[in-house]
This record gives C-alpha cells, structure tokens and sequence, in this order.
C-alpha cells in the first residue's frame, strides 16, 4: 500500500470552507439571526428556513460544526476531534445521518480489554474489568444507588425535587467518597465520572450530575457501548452531520463573523461586531454560555442569565489519535480498549475506520489530566501517549504514521468539552432560567436541552426548541 507521510500534518492545513471576509446583506430585516453554526444552530436554521423564515446564521470560525470537527488521516481514515459516538435514544442524530445519507457503522468491540493497574496489564472480555469480586460489587452498588436517585428527577422541572437545593452544595465527589469505601472502586467510579464530566468531581454538584445522569437515560447507560451512548459511529465522521445541515441553508450561513454585540432598539434588533451590524426581530444565541461573555447585551441581560453566564464552566477534555499502518492490536486478539485507573492515560479505544487498512488508536483525557497535558507540548504528549499505547499493544505501538491531537479549551469560541457544567449551589436556583428568553433572544445550545445535555443528541434538539419557540410566536 501507498504510504503517505502525514508526519506534517498540521490542523492549520486543513482547507477551511471559506478564509475571506463574508458579504453580508444589511439592510435586510431577518426574520432570525442565529449566532453560533455548530449543530444546534443549523438545526435550528434548517426547521426556520423550511419554514419560511429569512435567517441568518453568524459562526465566529471559519468552519461549521463547532464541537463537531472531523480531521481526515487518509484516502478513506478520519478522527473526530469531538464528538463522535450516538447511541441509544439518539433519534434525531441517527435521523439526520440517514436523511444525510451517513451510514453509522458498530464501535469496535471484538477481542479482549486490557486493565491497567499498578504497571500491570491484564486482559478481559465484556465490559467489566477485572477488579475484583468486592471491588465490583461495592461500583455496582454506587451505580445502583445513582441511578435510583437520577430515577426520581423530573426533567421537567429537576428543581422542584426534595433536597435540590442541599444536593447542588455538595459536590459528587465527596458523595462518592462518603458512599463508597472501596479504594479500587472509589477510584474507577471517579475516572469513570470525570470521563463523562471532564471536570474534578469537586467542581461537580450531585444534583447536576444526577441531572445530567437523568438527561442520558442512566449512569449505566452514559458509559456503555452495547445499548448505551457509545455504541456507533458515523461513516466519514460526525461533523458530516453538521455539513449537511449546513448544505440546507448554505446561502444563509456567514463564517468568520464572530458576533460581539446584540443591541435591542425599538422595532428590531442590531447583531454583529466592529466590522458590520445587521437587523433581526429575533436572535437565536447557540454560543456556549462561557464564551457568550464576548458579547455585550443592550439592554443587559436579566440578572438570571447573567449568573448562568457567569457561573458556567467549560470541561477540559484531550482527544489524542495515533494512526498506524495496520491495526496490529487485533492480530494479538486486543480490541485496543484500555482503562488505566493510575496513570495519566485513562482509556483508549480502536477508532480505525471499517473496511480500510489502517489502524487508529484514540484515547480520552479527562479534567485535570487533561489539564496537566495541556501544559506540554504537543511532542511531550505524543510521548506520553505512545509510551502508554507500547506499555499494552506492544513496541509497533510507538511507531504511528501520523499522530494527532487536540482540546477545545484552545478554541476561544468554544472553550472546552464536552459541555459547559454550572458552580456548585447554582443549576438548583438558576436552572430553569437556562432555556428561558430574554425578550426577543432564544437560547440554544446542548448545555440547554432538557434530554441528552452535553451530546450532539441534546445540541439538536435545543435547537429545534429555539426553534418552534420562535415559530410559535407568530
Ligand atoms: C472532544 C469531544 C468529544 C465529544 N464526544 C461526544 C460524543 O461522542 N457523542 C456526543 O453525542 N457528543 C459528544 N461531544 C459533545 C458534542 O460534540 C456537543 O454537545 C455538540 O456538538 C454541541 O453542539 P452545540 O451546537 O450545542 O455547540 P457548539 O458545537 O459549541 O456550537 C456553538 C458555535 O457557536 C460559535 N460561536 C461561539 N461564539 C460565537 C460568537 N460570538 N459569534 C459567532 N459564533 C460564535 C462557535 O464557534 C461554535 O461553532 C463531544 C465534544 C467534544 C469536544
């Protein structure tokens, strides 16, 4: 096979969709502005559009997709970069994929999972690591008495539920400590809640985290394959998704137009920045709640929206990919997943693309991991990752033809991953304000979906929400 030194690769080769200034109409009045072209603004621009609406969609970046962004390795190989798998309830992802017509494709699953622990390896099948018979049982418990709990929420109205207030003071790491005595339990049950928070679980409330447990289906539910969240993929990469979208309403759709003010005036409102303003009777914000801090509000906004604003916290997540020539791993009988409860590098999984030749390993690195890599260079990192990646799949492992990776908490329009999570003590008192309007400005973004909250799941459907609330109206 041809062998293509990707070696050289940087993200900043990669052809951006559009690299001049846009021209933008002015004097028009639109019907709706949306700011933000990631995957709940062009679903809401899509449902507007199909409705008649005059939109405009403002993306600060020089791309579409946001948290969506997929990098091609290859003739036919690609990584995400963000978000990738959908699974179980994930009907409008999957719906979408198939009307893009997007194949998902199964998570590779087959052979056996290495444990790592203590510099040891040790393999098993099923999704279960071998941590022993009392460990297991104490994280089965803990999983139990969550998801019993998150049962009980009304995703409605999750404020209203007995003891909100006294559960969003305490964080869920204290929570896990206090309820699980286990050390081996404490501590998979800790990476396994930092990997789906990507935050110190100090930083965390038991009440969001149960919220956003709720929003998934379960905790079970958010962290498994099979019949759980990560159980496919889609074929060429989710940010295809969000090009088909924006195929729809292309003509619609500004790049490199980040907007720094929304301006009420009498009969409409003002959007844009030093470069150029244009008129709207409504805007739709899809920006994460951390980054709406670059825009200033005429008038201010309620006092609600801008605790939320200031209150929001973006997660920190590293995605690193190592492509190799051949997916070795498998040959040794490996499904190259790996969970690693003590060293920097906490899981991986076989991310190679089916039917092609290669093989890429992708591995997740969560909270303050993350943050520690970040204070690397990106060789430092590779290193690292490589080292860990030889330490179980053997020396082949140090040798990728092209190593890749990359953090949204770079992205100054986004901020981090995978979503935005509230200080402690806030989501209880402010939380219902999320989704709320403030006068003509509608808000989106997976941060304010009732379901599936921080996937491109929830992404969609707020989008559809901003949507019909502004269809509603008239
Ligand atoms: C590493 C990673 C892995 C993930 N894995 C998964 C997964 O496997 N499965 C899953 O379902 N989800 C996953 N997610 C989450 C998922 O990608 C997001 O929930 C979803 O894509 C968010 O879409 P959004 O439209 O709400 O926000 P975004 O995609 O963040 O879109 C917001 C847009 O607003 C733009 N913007 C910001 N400020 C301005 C401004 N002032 N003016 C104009 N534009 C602005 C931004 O540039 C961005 O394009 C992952 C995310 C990451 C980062």
């Amino acid at each position: 096979m041809e062998r293509t030194d990707f070696t050289k690769t940087t993200l900043a080769d990669t052809p951006l969709l559009s690299a001049s200034k846009p021209v933008i109409e002015t004097d028009e009045l639109y019907d709706t502005v949306i700011i933000g072209a990631g995957l709940s603004g062009l679903n809401a621009a899509k449902i507007l559009s199909q409705a008649g609406k005059k939109i405009l969609v403002l993306e600060a970046q020089d791309r579409v997709g946001g948290r969506t962004w997929t990098q091609p390795v290859g003739a036919n190989d690609f990584v995400d970069l963000g978000g990738q798998w959908i699974g179980k309830g994930h009907d409008q992802m999957y719906k979408l994929a198939a009307e893009a017509g997007l194949k998902t494709f199964p998570t590779y699953t087959h052979g056996k999972n290495v444990l790592r622990l203590e510099g040891k390896s040790s393999s098993y099948k099923g999704e279960t690591p071998p941590l022993g018979l009392f460990a297991l049982l104490s994280a089965l418990k803990l999983m139990y008495v969550f998801d019993r709990k998150a049962s009980k929420i009304s995703l409605e109205n999750p404020w209203m539920m007995e003891n909100a207030s006294e559960m969003d003071n305490r964080s869920v790491g204290s929570w896990i400590d206090e309820t699980i005595s286990n050390k081996k339990a404490r501590i998979m049950i800790k990476r396994t809640a930092e990997a789906m928070l990507c935050r110190n679980l100090e930083n965390v409330s038991l009440f969001q985290a149960l919220v956003n447990a709720k929003a998934t289906g379960s905790l079970k539910q958010a962290e498994k394959v099979e019949d759980g969240a990560l159980s496919d993929r889609i074929s060429g990469g989710a940010q295809g998704v969000s090009h088909f979208l924006y195929s729809l309403v292309k003509d619609s759709v500004k790049l490199n137009c980040p907007v720094s003010f929304v301006t009420q005036l009498e009969n409409y409102m003002l959007i844009g920045n030093e470069d150029f303003s244009v008129k709207a009777k409504k805007v739709i914000v899809t920006a994460p709640l951390p980054v709406v801090k670059n825009i200033t509000f005429s008038p201010e906004l309620p006092i609600e929206k801008q605790t939320l604003i200031n209150s929001m916290e973006m997660g920190t997540v590293v995605k690193c990919n190592a492509v190799y020539d051949t997916p070795f791993w498998r040959e040794a009988g490996l499904s190259g997943s790996m969970v690693c409860l003590d060293e920097i590098v906490e899981l991986s999984v076989d991310n190679s693309v089916p039917g092609s030749d290669r093989g890429i390993i992708t591995s997740l690195i969560h909270a303050d991991r993350a943050k520690e890599l970040l204070q690397l260079s990106e060789q430092e990192r590779k290193e690292i990752l490589l080292k860990a990646y030889a330490n179980i799949f053997g020396e082949k492992a140090l040798h990728p033809i092209l190593y890749i990776d990359y953090s949204f908490t770079n992205n100054p329009w986004i901020g981090g991953a995978y979503s935005g999570l509230l200080k402690n003590g806030i989501y209880s008192k402010y939380g219902k304000h999320l989704a709320k309007p403030s006068g003509n400005i509608h808000w989106a973004g997976t941060e304010t979906s009732t379901l599936f909250k921080g996937f491109m799941e929830g992404a969609v459907l707020s989008g559809e929400r901003a949507a019909k609330e502004i269809l509603s109206q008239n």
